[in-house]
């Protein structure tokens, strides 16, 4: 019938990263999700995004995000391969190495206690002295005199690896449409629809993923979903030489050779709205970080500059779980720095819940409910 709407059985609120994979996840358990995303598939954080997976530190660990981290690399190396095999798409995903400098005290006391942390739980770590740091990258500063090298850190493409995953849900039944949602239609403890646009969506269930967008969710349902956009940029440099061997990081700035043979540095922490325009400031700001550890850095050329917005919950851990007042409306985000890596995790226990209502994942410590 010309104009009807489909009811679908599940509407998933945003086509990011994270929204794709719970769709994926639910099509492939016999589930009917329809993404519904109001600009285009990749064009906020999940395509932008730098395309490191690094479960050893961040927010949330030492924390509960360690583990869950730890099981959501393990996915993507099934994962990643299997993408390619189902669409065509090479995300470009490959394992290597990370290192950690330090350059003052506090970096030391930091990455000491750090180290013995993930010796103690038997990560692959090592704590190196100045020429063994030079010996895997000649790049790093003659003066640099300590640092930490941990194994197993994955490295991708964003944007392809979110085309990827949006592409496998729809060749497993996914639909993914245009459309902003305005409101979730509730009767009682139940979603029943979503609003999008002047169109009403009848649906069974309700999956709240659109990024730092998410807090709008709270008028919909009037619950708290404290979660804000925390802007990050990176700055694409073209540096003679060889590729960095590996990955290197200095307090929140990192640098590593991409696929596209560009140094690919990052990043601020900004708090500027949802202003993600890229700026002269954070462009110097990771230029001038990244040039006290490697200070070929400074001389390079410019060949592209980004600015993208993550979803940073109030307590910085990830907010996934069934929402506390509604019995099929579920939240899923809050990722911060950690998406990609977090996505096929917060897919699955979304999906579990979804389908058996209980995840197979210890995601208590993300659940919605402890802003109540
Ligand atoms: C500079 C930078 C570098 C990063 N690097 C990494 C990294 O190396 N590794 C890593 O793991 N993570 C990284 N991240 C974090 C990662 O990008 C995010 O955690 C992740 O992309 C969040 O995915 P998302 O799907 O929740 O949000 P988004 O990608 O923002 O997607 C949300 C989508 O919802 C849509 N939407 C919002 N409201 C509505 C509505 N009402 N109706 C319809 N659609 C709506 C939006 O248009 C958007 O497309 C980085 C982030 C930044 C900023």
């Amino acid at each position: 019938m010309a104009g009807a709407v489909q009811p679908a059985d599940v509407v998933i609120v945003g086509g990011g990263i994270i929204g794709c994979s719970v769709a994926l996840e639910l099509a492939e358990r016999g589930v009917r999700p329809l993404v519904v995303e109001r600009d285009s598939v990749g064009s906020h954080a999940s395509g932008f995004a730098f395309g490191e997976l690094l479960p050893w530190w961040g927010r949330g660990i030492p924390g509960p995000l360690y583990e869950f981290g730890q099981r959501c690399l393990a996915i993507q190396l099934d994962l990643q391969p299997s993408l390619k095999d189902r669409t065509g798409i090479d995300t470009g995903f490959r394992l290597t190495d990370a290192l950690s400098v330090v350059v003052t005290q506090e970096d030391h006391d930091t990455l000491l206690r750090r180290y013995r942390w993930l010796a103690e739980r038997g990560a692959p770590v090592e704590w190196l002295d100045g020429p063994a740091l030079r010996a895997i990258e000649p790049r790093l500063a003659p003066g640099l005199a300590e640092g930490l090298h941990v194994g197993h850190v994955g490295v991708l493409e964003a944007y392809r690896y979110l085309l990827a995953v949006a592409q496998a849900a729809e060749r497993q039944g996914a639909v993914i449409r245009h459309g902003s949602v305005a409101g979730v239609c509730l009767d009682g403890d139940r979603a029943v629809a979503v609003r999008v646009g002047d169109e009403i969506v009848p649906c069974g269930a309700v999956v709240i993923a659109a990024g730092p967008w998410s807090g709008d969710a709270a008028d919909w349902l009037s619950i708290p979903v404290p979660v804000r956009p925390l802007k990050g940029q990176i700055v694409r440099l073209q540096m003679d030489g060889s590729p960095l061997s590996t990955y290197v990081g200095w307090r929140d700035y990192y640098a590593i050779t991409k696929a596209d043979g560009l140094l690919w540095t990052g990043s601020t922490e900004e708090d500027a709205g949802f202003d993600d325009t890229p700026t002269a400031t954070g462009r110097d700001e990771i230029l001038l970080g990244l040039s006290r550890v490697m200070p070929e850095v400074a001389g390079a050329g410019i060949e592209g500059h980004t600015a993208c917005l993550r979803p940073l919950a109030a307590d910085g851990l990830p907010i996934v779980g069934r929402a506390p007042n509604q019995a099929n409306v579920y939240i899923a985000t809050g990722t911060g720095r950690s998406g990609l890596l977090l996505a096929p995790g917060i897919g699955r226990a979304i999906a579990d819940l979804i389908v058996d209502g209980s995840a197979d994942w210890d995601i208590a410590p993300f659940t919605p409910a402890r802003f109540r």
